[in-house]
Order: structure tokens, then sequence, then C-alpha cells
């Protein structure tokens, strides 16, 4: 069985096509700047060469076709004819309470997604727009939905109910809602496997760290908290974003004569370790300048870890215990530094890294030491295959 599973962004498309007997990639590739001059298609198919094509793309209809054209070409394909795509999987950002699971996508799913956009405008939309072409070019080919707040709906009311007037969450829907769940879900089902153990018992923290960077406390298998919010720029500090800041601040400026598309543009794009350091929102280049002595630099850095090691402690104290620790995206995956930063500061916790462990990158592996009271892992994180997996699970 091949699922092909799709993420749509507002002008560009990642997909994947696996083949699920053995969970390999068969093709996968990235369309980008759709709707704007220079669209370009990178497709890449397993044992052949990248390939590009330099063509418009007017609409993400127009790049499904030509990424479909490129699977089933004798050049660059894998498979003989569109035939063999059994089910598609659709990355969809924000399902309100809608969705607390995977969905099969069909016409009433689709109206509450719409529902849903106004949570989510700058994403929902995009994905939005993926479904309708692909259900267009693949009209019998059943659909998946997976969403990023799904696996967060198991919060439990004292976490995701803001201390607001209760109307504001009635009327507006306004509540922690949650994001990257389909990373966290993954990597602590892989976690688990790891350690030996069933999901069901064991108490999770695992830090998707990356340009956008979240916690999340997973109980028994369940999310119990989780760092980012109604929006995916609460929490941590994140590349450019500011995570939680003194509310008032808002106002503060506002009255200082910023405009709110000014805060807004400030908290999102303009913060973070870029605001922080003026280096740069990439964390190889922050941490190259802290190497050289660059005080902001390490400043930004400091924050960094410090706002995760906090976000720990108060999930350990969330679940009253904590069994392991994950690290996981971009940073997580790769920064030896950071972990080590990170966990130096977790001697409440009895944890000792193995150095040599903790050393080595892209592969799932224990870097804690034998005799290190909580573990500590590193788990590459899949969503693609995360969501092809429940595409199957669905349409079997
Ligand atoms: P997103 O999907 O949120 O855009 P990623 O998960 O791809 O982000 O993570 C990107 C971040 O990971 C970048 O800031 C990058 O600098 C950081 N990163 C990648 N490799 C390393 C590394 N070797 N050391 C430090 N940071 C790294």
């Amino acid at each position: 069985m091949n699922v092909l599973v799709i993420n749509c962004g507002s002008s560009s498309l990642k997909y994947q096509l696996l083949d699920m007997t053995t969970e390999k990639v068969m093709a996968k590739g990235l369309a980008e700047r759709i709707g704007i001059d220079g669209s370009v298609l990178t497709h890449e198919a397993a044992g052949k060469d990248k390939v590009k094509f330099e063509q418009a793309m007017e609409t993400h209809k127009d790049a499904l076709n030509i990424l479909m054209d490129a699977l089933v070409s004798p050049a660059h394909g894998v498979i003989k004819s569109l035939e063999e795509i059994s089910a598609v999987g659709h990355r969809t950002v924000h399902g309100a309470e809608t969705f607390c699971d995977s969905v099969v996508i069909n016409a009433d799913v689709i109206e509450k997604m719409e529902e849903c956009s106004e949570l989510a405008p700058l994403h929902n939309p995009a994905n939005l727009i993926g479904i309708r072409a692909c259900q267009e070019l693949l009209p019998n080919v059943p659909m998946v939905g997976v969403f990023d707040t799904a696996f967060h709906q198991t919060l439990p009311a004292e976490a995701f109910m803001y201390p607001l007037p209760y109307e504001l969450y009635e009327e507006h829907k306004i509540r922690k809602y949650g994001f990257h769940g389909t990373s966290h879900k993954f990597v602590s089902r892989a976690a688990a496997e790891l350690m030996g153990e069933k999901i069901e018992n064991l108490k999770l923290i695992s830090c998707h760290l990356g340009n956008g960077a979240s916690l999340c406390a997973i109980k028994g298998g369940k999310s119990v908290e989780t760092s980012m919010g109604l929006t995916p720029l609460a929490g941590l500090e994140m590349g450019t974003r500011c995570g939680d800041i003194d509310p008032a601040i808002i106002p503060f400026l506002v009255n200082k004569g910023y405009s709110v598309k000014e805060v807004d543009e400030i908290m999102n794009k303009k913060s973070g370790v870029l605001g922080v350091s003026g280096v740069s929102s990439d964390f190889r280049d922050v941490e190259g300048a802290a190497d050289e002595g660059n005080k902001r630099a390490q400043l930004a850095l400091d924050i960094f870890h410090y706002r995760v090691v906090t976000t720990i402690g108060a999930y350990v104290a969330a679940m009253d215990g904590v069994d392991g620790i994950i690290f996981t995206a971009g940073l997580g995956e790769n920064s030896v530094t950071s972990r080590k930063a990170i966990c130096d500061r977790l001697n409440f916790l009895g944890i000792k890294l193995d150095v040599t462990a903790n050393s080595q990158r892209g592969k799932a592996m224990i870097i804690s030491a034998a005799d290190s009271k909580t573990k500590v892992m590193v788990i590459p994180t899949n969503e693609e295959l995360m969501i092809a997996r429940d595409t199957m699970e669905l349409v079997k």
C-alpha cells in the first residue's frame, strides 16, 4: 500500500510517497513559490537523481499535476500509474475542538475545517486548497486529515483554559490548543520502543526544538500539557518568536504608538533568538557567534536553555514525575551543546549524560549514562511517517 503525504503551505507544497509495507520513502519533493514568479518543484525518487522542474505554478493544483507526472514518469518516477496510490494523508494545522484525532475527509469534514480556519488563517486555507486539488486529481482515492492540534485534545481543562472571562472561551473558542502534535506523538511512541516499555506506563517530556519550538508532557501516551497555546506564538523562546511574555507589554507598546499589526510582527518575526542576539534566527549562526564571544548571542541561548529547563521542571510537577526526556527537531536532534547545556541544569532529576552518545547525530538513541535516574533520548522526528501511518490505519 502506497500513501502520498501532502503538506501545503500558502505558497509551498511538500510531499512524500511512502511504501507502507516497509515504511520507506519512495519519492519526495517540494514545490516553492506557488502563485509567484520563479516557481520550482524539486523532486527526488529513491535511487534516482534529484530533478528540478522550473515552470509556472499558478495554483497548488498545478504543483500537484507536476508531482504526479513526476511520480509516474519513466525517468524520475517510482510507480507505473496513479492507481498505485492507495490513499492521501494531508497535514492539517488547526482542528480546534472539533478534531480529536485524524479523520477520513468528506464534505462534512471539509465544512468543519473551514470553520476552524479562523483560528489558523495562515495555515488552514492552504491545507484546504491542497485537499480540494487532490480531490479533483485523484477523485477515487480516500484522503485523511491529520491535525497538528489533535494530539493535545487530551489536555485537562485546568491546563487548556486561560483564566480569562469564561465567555471568551464560549464565544471565541479562546483556549490553549497546542501544536507539533504529530511530532510529539511520533517521538513519544518511538521513545517507549527505545526504552523497551509500554507507553501506557511512561511519563515523558518531548522537546521539539526547531525554529518553532514546543514542549509536551505525555502521560500514559496522552498529551497532558504543552507550551504553545491558542497560536504557535506561546511558550518557549524561538527562532523569531518571543514565546510567553507579560501580556501587558502589548497595550504598553500600543500606547507608545506602535500599531497592533506592528506589535504582532515584532512578536512573531523580530523576537526570539534573532531579536535578542541581533545575529540571526538560525541557531547555528547564534551558537557560532556566542563561541566567538558575542554576549547577546550567548544571552539569547541562555534564555532559550533556561526556558526549556524551567518548563521541564513545571511538567515534572504536572505529571508528578518523569521517566524520559526526548530531544527532537532541527536543534534538538543536532545541537550537542544545547542538549548538554539543558541537561547540565537538570541535576534534580538525577540526569547524567553519556558524553560519547550525546555527540552522535541522526539516529534514535539513548544519550544518558546507564546510571542516569531519568533517561534522555534523541529521536529524529518524522511527521510524514506518522501522517502516513494514521492514513493507512483509517483507510484500511
Ligand atoms: P522548523 O521545521 O521549525 O523550521 P527545524 O526543525 O528544521 O525547524 O529546525 C531548524 C533549526 O535547527 C534552525 O534554527 C537550525 O539552526 C537548527 N539546527 C539545525 N542543525 C543544527 C546544528 N547542527 N546545531 C545547531 N542548530 C542546528
